[in-house]
């Protein structure tokens, strides 16, 4: 997708830091970080969502919680506590159209709920 930033990410067309990387997925950090270590885990695969998802997507989506793992321990958040979610649509806030999980750590985050 030309017009996606995320793709051009995974192109080297913008940059970004990376924290993680294989052959299907790529990880690096949030530009505006919701929490102190605030890391997005794509596949480099374009598609908008997990609505977008086929049967030939669900392996990299295992990958991409395989890497959560990893990243956890490199980063040195697997014993003190990480989250990982993707927002899908209007009602969860998605932004950027290009499947991505964003791990947040470092802090004690707050309970997931519904906005004010
Ligand atoms: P969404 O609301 O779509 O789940 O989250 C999109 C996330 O992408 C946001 O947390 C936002 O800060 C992040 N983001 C948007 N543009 C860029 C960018 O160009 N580089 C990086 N590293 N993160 C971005
Ligand atoms: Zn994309």
């Amino acid at each position: 997708m030309s017009d996606c930033i995320f793709c051009k990410i995974v192109e080297g067309e913008l940059p970004s830091k990376k924290v993680y990387e294989d052959n299907e997925v790529v990880a690096f950090y949030d530009i505006e970080p919701a929490a102190p270590i605030h890391v997005l885990i794509i596949p480099k695969k374009h598609f908008a969502s997990l609505n977008e998802a086929t049967d030939e997507d669900w392996a990299v989506i295992g990958q991409v919680q395989k890497a959560a793992q990893q990243i956890a321990q490199e980063l040195g958040v697997a014993e003190s506590g990480y989250r990982v979610v993707t927002n899908c649509g209007a009602n969860a806030g998605q932004i950027v159209h290009h499947l991505h999980y964003h791990f947040l750590a470092g802090a004690k985050l707050a309970p997931l709920g519904v906005a004010n």
